[in-house]
């Protein structure tokens, strides 16, 4: 696992776009590497929006869909519990000072060594969905809260996760429950992922009615103290998406199928709380004129534009996490979109972006703006062919710092004096990419 590490967060004073700090770091022409920019306080108010619409349902973010230490410090902060998925990512969130009762090892396929961890740290609630998997808990973590990963998939999902986890609610999962209680493990409740990215609301009333019909099986069979609903991921993260609708369908099956107070609810979001905080700023480097087809198969003028990241860097997520990403131009010269396509860094020929887009003629030198980056690219990228992985510059506008600097994980950040116009975020670090330090004066908050 690879933590991003930052020391930093710019306070800003006013109103700000992403758009506005891109020109503002590029604009002395000495910037070369791509980078974020990432707003804290969108996922302040995602995590708002969430407290607002689910009151019932305790976000747990699944660390795995970015591991950036000031996500994770933040949503801390804010009281989110964790889905953590390996030792590694234990260790990152009990090192913030999250309580071990703030933890879900869901994982429903752990090493031995990852058990014995979660077990010294004192993280009881863990998944499985297999006989192998309650032998090893018997062996390693007697005391265990187990969570038994159920199977529902969404119609449709960017990322279906069914066919590797979760035992059928019917056939399997009354059997593990009945071992389970044999080997005399204690099961605490059910947990589902509809998906990630799912295209679909109602399976979370589905899968619900499978959890409300294990917790009868589950008590029958002797797990007398069942208590835990865990609904998974698959909420929408991009800028344009919403969870109101999703969030009707969870509220209402919840007061349908556990009316009572006693039964716990929880979630594992990650791109929900990742995607949209992230603006990748990417520029060209490169380009070369060929002539391609067109849909009618008519010869046609096509530029390839090459950029300094890709799909070995932040552009993973286009084959792993199956995104569509979008290139805007950060300063267009023209309205005239022009056919193209979009590669990245590296010398292979698989590295591709963008295999056909129309973007308005493009310079060297100029940046393409990508937004709702944040979920499922920076724990993945790598520096293939020896091209930086993006740094990231963490910004917040100053009345949510205001709250936010009260607040656990992050109260050790410090406050220097200074102004920040809207456009001029400060920040005087030195910058491993060799980028300028953004203008404008003294920084008003460093995190440390
Ligand atoms: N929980 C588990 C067990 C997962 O495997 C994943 C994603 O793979 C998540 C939660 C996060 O899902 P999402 O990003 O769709 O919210």
């Amino acid at each position: 696992m690879k933590v991003v590490e930052q020391e930093c967060i710019t306070v800003m004073e006013g109103e700000w776009t992403p758009d506005e700090v891109i020109r503002d770091i590029v604009e002395g022409g000495t910037q070369e590497d791509p980078f974020y920019v990432m707003d804290l306080g969108e996922v302040v108010a995602r995590y708002r929006r969430w407290k607002e619409l689910m009151p019932r349902v305790e976000p747990f973010y699944a660390v795995k869909c970015n591991d950036d230490k000031l996500l994770v410090s933040t949503l801390a902060a804010l009281g989110a519990g964790f889905d953590c998925a390996s030792k590694a990512e234990i260790e990152l969130v009990t090192s913030i000072g999250v309580e071990p009762e703030r933890i879900i090892f869901a994982n429903p396929a752990k090493m031995a060594s990852h058990i014995r961890y979660a077990s010294a740290m004192g993280v009881d609630v863990m998944t499985f969905d297999s006989e192998t998997e309650l032998m090893k808990v018997k062996q390693y973590m007697p005391h265990a809260q187990l969570v038994i990963r159920i199977r529902c998939d969404a119609e449709n999902a960017q990322c279906p996760l069914g066919i590797k986890f979760g035992c059928d609610a019917v056939t399997e999962a009354p059997r593990l429950l009945k071992l389970a209680a044999v080997l005399g493990l204690e099961v605490i409740g059910v947990s589902f992922h509809v998906g990630s990215g799912a295209g679909e609301t109602g399976v979370y009333a589905r899968a619900l009615g499978l959890c409300r019909a294990l917790f009868t099986v589950a008590r029958n069979l002797g797990h007398a103290r069942m208590r835990l609903v865990d609904v998974g991921g698959g909420f929408p993260g991009g800028s344009h998406t919403d969870i109101f609708e999703v969030s009707q369908v969870i509220n209402a099956s919840l007061e349908e199928l556990f009316p009572e107070r006693g039964v716990r609810v929880i979630a594992e979001p990650g791109r929900y709380f990742a995607a949209a905080a992230y603006t990748l700023a990417a520029c060209v480097h490169a380009k070369r004129e060929i002539t391609s087809k067109d849909v009618d198969g008519e010869a046609e003028a096509h530029t390839m534009y090459f950029i300094n990241d890709g799909v070995y860097g932040s552009f993973n997520c286009v084959l792993y996490d199956h995104q569509k990403v979008a290139a805007e131009p950060l300063n267009p010269t023209s309205e005239e979109l022009l056919p193209c396509s979009v590669w990245g860094p590296t010398c292979d020929g698989l590295d591709c972006v963008l295999p056909s887009t129309r973007l308005p003629p493009l310079r060297l030198g100029d940046w393409l703006v990508f937004r709702d980056m944040g979920a499922y690219t920076l724990p993945v990228a790598s520096s293939f062919n020896g091209f930086p992985v993006p740094r990231v510059r963490t910004l917040v506008d100053d009345k949510t710092w205001a709250v936010l600097k009260e607040l656990g994980p992050l109260s050790s950040a410090h406050v220097s004096p200074g102004r920040v116009s809207p456009a001029s975020p400060v920040d005087e670090r030195p910058s491993p990419s060799h980028s300028p330090p953004l203008v404008g004066g003294a920084p008003l908050a460093v995190f440390v």
